[in-house]
């Protein structure tokens, strides 16, 4: 009889979203979390394998999750779709989902089996093929071939198959809403389009059910994620297929999402430069919860790196869309993701990445060290850089980011800034309108809980935060 769960995850914002789903839909048919983790019944494996570093955490994840004994694992997320052979090897109570649009099914047949059956009558792994449609009765559960993950999904929309829409994101007061998912952008470095191929996107009336929801359930501040959000309501990520240049839905569906009552905060998760557009701009002054925060991938600062990375822009490109933010919002935060040591990456390549970093002076630089991702194009590429020159380049950057992210706070001192409490023990604190942290000084433990919005007058730079006194509440 399976009472109790947990859930490892792993990953990105579009997978936390998906753990949620999942966590929603075992509560739904009757189960309840485990507490303590480690005594739960069915463990519910969510991968990530966009790096082998990431992989191997996944399979690490595994492990650890049949030792702990459950009755059954279930292994889903992005590794089962790309290295299904390194996972075959496993327990018999282990389930994995190779194509995610079959994990509600799976996970709801699962729960049911395991509740009413003896073990021997147990059903048999997920991969075997044996499938029925999420919230049907197993009585009326429709058994139809697996389907192939790499099979190009004709339809626009969400396919009627999926997980169940969030109502809560346990865990943390700003909640994820994925839009959009899949990408065939192909960029050499990025296994995604393997693991995630169908571009496809929520209608807008359920993404605002959904917001409304999750707003409902006491989240003021919603993150619209997605793999590649700027294609959203587009089914390709590849722009020369659009009809116009310029994609009109996302900003349409960040105008809807921006007028539902009680939202008092909005944010995008990662953008393309070219996903920027004046559009998209207008709609960021019309409204006051959008948060003066962008993300744009810029990679690399290099042209030559780009090229090879298969990145639709060049450094100008980014330079101009970065100007453009500018001219529209107010000091706006621009964070980013860069990579270093990607193959033939020179010392002059890597110092127009440090230069171009300094330039539009982020506000945030997340940094990764290239690791080659079999099945990519990068990964056969030559040459390769050494270890230790990777090393020595990311530190660089990692030490220009404490420099750039201390500069951009050090701007607001003086000002106000409202702070989203995320946490309420000891130092209560949170992130401000432009996403740095907040620690709130001189108040009572308890003063606040997660969630509220205080007032704050920003004091004084600390080594990763801003030290601010509240004003009201
Ligand atoms: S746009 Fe490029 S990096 Fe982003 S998910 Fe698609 S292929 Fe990967």
């Amino acid at each position: 009889m399976l009472r109790s769960f947990a859930i490892l995850t792993l990953g990105c914002k579009v997978n936390q979203y998906e753990s949620q789903q999942i966590r929603q839909l075992l509560e739904t048919l009757g189960l309840a979390q485990a507490d303590p983790a480690d005594t739960a019944q069915l463990v519910i494996v969510n991968t990530c394998c966009v790096t082998h570093t990431a992989s191997a955490k996944s399979r690490h994840l595994i492990n650890q999750a049949q030792k702990r004994g459950p009755q059954a694992v279930v292994i889903c997320g992005c590794l089962p779709t790309v290295e299904t052979d390194e996972l075959k090897a496993l327990g018999e109570n282990v389930h994995v989902v190779k194509n995610r649009c079959d994990l509600a099914a799976t996970l709801s047949r699962l729960v049911h089996t395991e509740s009413t059956a003896p073990d021997s009558a147990r059903l048999p792994p997920a991969s075997a093929g044996v499938i029925s449609p999420p919230y049907l009765h197993p009585a009326d559960a429709v058994i139809r071939p697996e389907s192939d993950a790499k099979v190009k999904c004709e339809k626009d929309l969400w396919p009627s198959d999926e997980l169940p829409p969030l109502t809560s994101f346990h865990g943390q007061t700003r909640a994820f809403l994925k839009i959009q998912d899949g990408c065939d952008a192909f960029c050499s470095y990025c296994i995604i389009p393997t693991a995630r191929p169908h571009v496809r996107y929520k209608n807008s009336e359920e993404i605002l059910a959904e917001a409304a929801a999750l707003v409902s359930a006491g989240h003021k501040e919603i993150v619209l994620t997605g793999v590649h959000i700027g294609s959203y309501g587009q089914t390709t990520a590849r722009r020369r297929r659009w009809p116009t240049p310029e994609n009109p839905h996302l900003p349409a569906l960040l105008d809807q999402v921006a007028r539902i009552a009680g939202l008092s905060r909005i944010r995008l998760s990662s953008l393309d430069p070219a996903d920027v557009t004046p559009a998209l701009l207008d709609v960021f002054c019309s409204h006051h919860n959008l948060m003066p925060h962008l993300h744009l991938s810029l990679q690399s600062g290099s042209d030559a790196i780009l090229r090879r990375m298969a990145r639709p822009y060049t450094a100008d490109d980014f330079r101009a869309k970065v100007a453009l933010v500018r001219s529209r919002l107010d000091r706006p935060a621009i964070t980013t993701d860069i990579i270093v040591g990607f193959p033939s990456e020179t010392d002059s390549d890597f110092c127009q990445t440090v230069a171009l970093a300094k330039e539009v002076a982020f506000a945030k630089m997340h940094v990764f060290v290239f690791s080659a991702r079999k099945g990519t194009p990068a990964a056969r590429m030559q040459p390769k850089i050494q270890a230790e020159v990777k090393k020595a380049r990311s530190r660089i950057l990692r030490e220009l980011d404490v420099i750039l992210q201390t500069q951009f706070r050090s701007q607001f001192l003086g000002e106000t800034a409202q702070v989203l409490i995320e946490s309420a023990n000891g130092h209560a604190g949170g992130r401000a309108e432009r996403y740095f942290e907040v620690e709130i000084a001189g108040k009572p433990n308890g003063t606040y809980s997660a969630g509220d919005i205080v007032t704050t007058r920003l004091e004084e730079n600390a080594a990763d935060s801003v030290l601010a006194t509240a004003i009201c509440p």
